[in-house]
Parts: structure tokens; sequence; C-alpha cells
């Protein structure tokens, strides 16, 4: 597969072409951002561990009939992926209540939700990804309410499964973000899932095990991202 021209860079990945013009090979950085990229820095070898992480779990949601991106791994940091049109809707799943929904709701954060809570946000950087719901998305024409089914039968399905599997690793997934795009008239799970895009708490101390270790300087950044593979590959 042979790596074209860069067509996009986020804060945490670069997206090329490939001569195939349905596939792409979406690279991981070292990048890390917060609050809108006003905080930045490195975060040594976290590429390498969202690439692994994200193919990991893509491989076990494909496995359990959620349809994603995923093509193959192409090497430490680089995955082939399918062509996304990206539906500019990213989905927030919450298990326990943490960050975001602490702050808007006055909540302590580490309060076990009754049932898992599914927020939908505009994908848009500058406006901070406002919380939004399924009208907005229906009256601003962002998706059809037959993507919309799609988009929220399976963040709910991938939350069972990411779950499930979490918990056999010792970790609670307490919360995560989700994109979904369309690729030939069917509507894929895109971007990465990994300790970037999930709050992952340890099962037994609480022990945070995710991107909220450079978001609130906790420290040993590097050696959690490791840890968290070494569970995920274990
Ligand atoms: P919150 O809304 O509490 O800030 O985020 C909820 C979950 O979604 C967290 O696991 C967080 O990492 C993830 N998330 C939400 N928005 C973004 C985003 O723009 N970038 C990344 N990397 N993760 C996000």
């Amino acid at each position: 597969m042979k790596k074209g021209k860069q067509i996009y860079e986020g804060k945490a990945k670069k997206v090329f072409e490939t001569d195939d013009k349905d596939l792409y090979i979406q690279e991981f950085k070292d990048d890390a951002t917060a609050f809108d990229a006003t905080k930045r820095g490195t975060i040594k070898g976290k590429g390498v561990v969202n690439n692994k992480i994200s193919a990991v779990l893509f491989t076990l949601l494909e496995k359990k009939g959620v349809k994603t991106h995923f093509v193959k791994l192409l090497s430490d940091r680089e995955m082939l992926v399918k062509r996304l049109d990206i539906i500019p809707v990213e989905v927030t799943m919450r298990n326990i209540v943490a960050g975001g929904m602490a702050k808007m709701l006055g909540l302590e954060e580490g309060i076990a939700l009754k049932s898992p809570v599914l927020e939908y946000h505009y994908k848009n950087d500058a406006l901070h990804d406002p919380l939004f719901n399924d009208y907005h998305i229906r009256a601003l024409g962002l998706a059809t309410e037959a993507e919309m089914e799609l988009v929220r039968k399976n963040s709910f399905k991938v939350n069972d499964v990411l779950r499930e599997f979490f918990t056999d690793k010792g970790l609670q997934l307490v919360d995560f973000k989700l994109e979904f795009g369309r690729h030939k008239g069917q509507v894929l799970l895109g971007d990465e899932i990994s300790p970037d895009t999930c709050r992952l708490w340890d099962k037994e101390t609480n022990k945070k095990m995710d991107k909220d270790r450079f978001r609130r300087d906790l420290g040993q950044i590097e050696e959690t991202y490791q840890e968290v593979l070494k569970r995920v590959e274990g």
C-alpha cells in the first residue's frame, strides 16, 4: 500500500491518501493537546500505544458486529482505514460521572450512573464542541434519521463490548468519545479508541489511566499509557 499525499493533520493524527481512493492511512503522533489545544505537550510513545490499542478494540468490535473503518495495522504508528465522510457529531458515552458531566451538572466525579448516558456534541473546536441533541442534528441536516439510529445503536453496543473488555483488564470504562462517518452508503465507526478518547480508572485503586494524567498534570503519563497497552494486549 503506497503512502500518498497528506490530506489532513489533526491534534493527534495525520491522514494520508493511498493508491486506493477508498483507503487512507491514519498515522498516530505523540503530540498531546487539551482544553481546545490551549495546553500542548508530547507524550513519548503515545502514538504507538494508541495505534495498537485502537487496532485491538476495532478488531474486537468488528467481531461483535460493529462496523468500523479499520482495515489493518501497517506499522507501529500507522493503520489502514476506509475513507470516511465524517459526520460532525461527537458521541460521548458515560458510565460514571466525570469531566464535562461533573462540571455541567455540578456533580462529584465517581458517581456510578444507573444507566449509560449518551450525549451528542457538535464537532467544532472553535465552539468547544458544544452539547446538542438529535433535534439539532436533524434540523441542521447533519445526518439522516436512519444514520442517527445506527449511530445510537452502535454507541450503546460499543459501550457494552468495551465495558466488558476493560473490566476483564482491571479497568473501569468511565466514559469515551466516538466519531462515525459514511463510507459507500454505510455508517462506520471511525477515529480512534484509546486512552486519549476514553477515561479509564483502575478497578482496585481508581487511579486515572488516561489522558486526564496529562490534562490535570498528574505525572506518570508515559508509564500509564504503556501500562494500559500491556493490559489491553495481555
Ligand atoms: P468530557 O465531555 O467529560 O470532557 O469527555 C468525555 C469523554 O470523551 C472523555 O473520555 C474524553 O477523553 C472524551 N472526549 C470528548 N471530547 C474529546 C475530544 O475532543 N478529544 C478527545 N481526545 N477526547 C474527547
